[in-house]
């Protein structure tokens, strides 16, 4: 196998990637200069791109009369998480993607993303409450996670008047927003900030409580009327290969999490890392990698170029960044040598026919097996499925395919008392998606406790 041969690191001499690393929010003389590029479009293909479905022509129009707190109550009425995913957002593939602008010569798209960021950014840090809560219902509402998904429902249902109940297994809420983004997208600060100003407008939170382990379901179907499951995904999921226990080998997201919280640094035997995976989180591992001064990085990938699930934009940035391929080529084995990675055996692949997603089946090339060798070996093959984080969850709440099953209009599951949204139940997207499904599944449980049914 091969692997092309290494670019110099962008920055060699970055000791670490830690926050605050994001771009600043625009000042109000940036957004609305750029507001003002805006062409308003009636019936907005960026809105329609947008998972969320943010009004984006009319709140940049806000921002162009002024009008910003009515700005950021036009965002924050589709997407709880706005600020975030303001930094965070796959906004080319998204809305600004499609915006107009970007197709005519000599244009540029609108910065969407950085002026919602501004918009939000300029309501929270006054601490406005931008909307008056229903009167209360006196109904209580469990919602299993304090991530985004379930940070969107509970500032849906306080707007709506009911008493959301965060329980969270973690000491702070934001989920893998706060901990697993790269570092060059989004500090830790920002979904702190972020959660905790929602949950200011009057949800609960219990932080330390796993839920089907400290609490048991039975408890929580007795002391509310309503449950929202938003627990996200598993932990880093393994290759499943000899030796993988062995010292210098981890996921994408214990890496990420380790160096977001500043408790990571790079140690100087780690010359070349060796990435195994070919999606988003494989290439935003191996990116930080890059800016934490790793000299060489190599994406160790089953399938070639044009088959990789990550994002083309990413993936160019991370090649500039300095990251290199090995494409076709699958591990087999962890090689250690006293108990520390020092590679992988791997196997060469070739493409055969289309599987299920239409991505084209990776298939053994036979007796092709060589060596790659690494000092370390970070794994970025997708998460462990959610019923793995739920010990005890009703047996009557159907999943399959490793999802919890749900209606997509609603966000109900198989049981109408229970309801989900996020990773959980679309198998891993992007924040605005989990942000879209929990205010989703909020007007739902409100539907369900008003007893309209489902
Ligand atoms: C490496 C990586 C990079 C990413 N980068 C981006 C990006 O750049 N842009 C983007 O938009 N999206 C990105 N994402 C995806 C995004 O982070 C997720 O889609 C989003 O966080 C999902 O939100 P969620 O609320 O469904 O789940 P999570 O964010 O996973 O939150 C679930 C919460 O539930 C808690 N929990 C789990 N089990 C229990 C239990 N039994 N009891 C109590 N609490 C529990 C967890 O501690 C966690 O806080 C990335 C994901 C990864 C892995
Ligand atoms: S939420 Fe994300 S995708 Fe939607 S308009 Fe805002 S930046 Fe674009």
């Amino acid at each position: 196998m091969h692997a092309r041969s290494a670019a110099p690191s962008r920055d060699p001499g970055l000791p670490d990637a830690r926050g605050p690393r994001a771009e600043p929010p625009w000042s109000a003389h940036a957004a609305l200069i750029e507001a003002s590029r805006c062409l308003y479009c009636f019936n907005a293909p960026c809105s329609r791109a947008c998972p969320a479905g943010v009004d984006v022509a009319e709140f940049i129009r806000s921002i162009r009369t002024g009008a910003l707190r009515s700005a950021a109550r036009l965002v924050l009425s589709a997407n709880a998480l706005g600020e975030t995913c303001g930094c965070v957002c796959p906004t080319e593939m998204l809305c600004v993607g499609e915006c107009v602008l970007g197709a005519i010569d000599g244009q540029q798209p609108i910065a969407i993303g950085r002026l919602q960021r501004f918009a939000l950014h300029w309501a929270r840090s006054r601490r406005l409450r931008l909307f008056e809560a229903a009167p209360p219902s006196g109904k209580q509402i469990a919602l299993i996670g304090a991530g985004p998904a379930s940070l969107a429902c509970a500032h849906e249902l306080v707007r709506l008047g009911h008493q959301p109940v965060l329980l969270e297994c973690a000491e702070s809420p934001g989920g893998l927003n706060r901990t697993a983004i790269a570092p060059h997208k989004m500090d830790t600060d920002l979904p702190l900030a972020e959660a905790e100003w929602l949950v200011g407008f009057g949800a609960q939170v219990r932080y330390g409580v796993r839920v089907g382990v400290d609490v048991p379901f039975a408890e929580l179907e007795r002391d509310y009327d309503a449950i929202f499951i938003g627990v996200g995904l598993g932990p880093d999921r393994k290759l499943g290969v000899p030796r993988e226990e062995a010292e210098g080998v981890m996921g994408a997201i214990e890496l990420l999490h380790r160096i977001k919280s500043g408790d990571f640094v790079r140690p100087p035997a780690w010359e070349r890392v060796l990435v195994v995976g070919g999606g988003n989180s494989a290439i935003d591992a191996a990116r930080t990698l890059k800016e934490i001064g790793t000299p060489e990085v190599i994406l160790v990938y089953r399938r070639n170029e044009e088959q990789m699930k990550g994002y083309p934009h990413e993936w160019l940035a991370a090649k500039m960044a300095g990251v290199t391929a090995s494409f076709l080529t699958q591990p087999v084995e962890v090689l250690a040598k006293e108990g520390r990675a020092r590679g992988l055996r791997c196997i060469r692949m070739t493409l055969g026919d289309a599987d299920e997603s239409g991505r084209l089946r990776p298939v053994p090339v036979p007796e092709s097996e060589s060596e790659l060798a690494g000092d370390a070996v970070v794994v970025a093959i997708g998460q462990a499925d959610p019923q793995e984080l739920l010990p005890g969850l009703p047996e009557d709440i159907r999943i399959a395919g490793g999802r919890i099953v749900v209606s997509p209009e609603t966000g109900v599951t198989s049981r109408p008392d229970y309801f989900a949204g996020g990773d959980c139940t679309n198998g891993g997207a992007e924040v605005v998606n989990a942000a879209a499904e929990g205010l989703r599944a909020a007007r739902a449980i409100d539907h369900y406790l008003s007893g309209k049914g489902n």
